[in-house]
């Protein structure tokens, strides 16, 4: 079986049924532009029991579905987020078409498990992955020749 479902990269929602659970590690990775919340930081708004205001939570939370959550990650709950420690993002820009496949570390070292690299294997056969490592550094994997 395919450990990814490129596919998959572009849907706009959620494969069913597929749910967050107990995951909010989005909450933290990404940049939130309504509440000026920077990437890799806490958003005030995320306890224990996950959002606190997540019925009028803003849009760019509501519309986000990172690649585990939209099936383009094989596997079960396993390999959601929070378990993994990595989460895969890929969005297109706009006005130049560019397409980006991010892998965010959740915590260190989990970049460099075997479950991880394989994923980040898979995915960098036909494009670049771009890897956020959790100590703020970057590097790329790149499709070979
Ligand atoms: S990282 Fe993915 S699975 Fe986790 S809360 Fe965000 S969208 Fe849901
Ligand atoms: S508002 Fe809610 S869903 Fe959005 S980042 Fe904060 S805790 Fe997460």
């Amino acid at each position: 079986m395919s450990l990814v479902r490129l596919d998959r990269l572009r849907s706009p929602g959620a494969l069913a049924p597929r749910e967050c659970g107990a995951c909010t590690v989005c909450c933290t990775v990404m940049a939130v532009t309504e509440l000026r919340k920077p990437s890799r930081r806490a958003c005030e708004h995320v306890g224990a029991a996950g959002c606190a205001i997540h019925p009028e939570r803003p849009a760019g939370c509501r519309e986000f579905h990172c690649l585990w959550l939209r099936g383009a990650v094989a596997g079960g709950d396993a390999a959601r987020p929070d378990a993994l420690g990595v989460m895969f993002d890929y969005f297109v820009t706009r006005a130049t078409g560019e397409e980006h496949l991010l892998a965010f570390e959740v915590w260190p070292g989990a970049l460099d498990t075997p479950e991880a690299r394989a994923l980040l294997e898979a995915f960098a056969r036909d494009r670049e992955v771009r890897l956020s490592y959790r100590d703020g550094r970057w590097s790329a994997l790149s499709p070979d020749p």
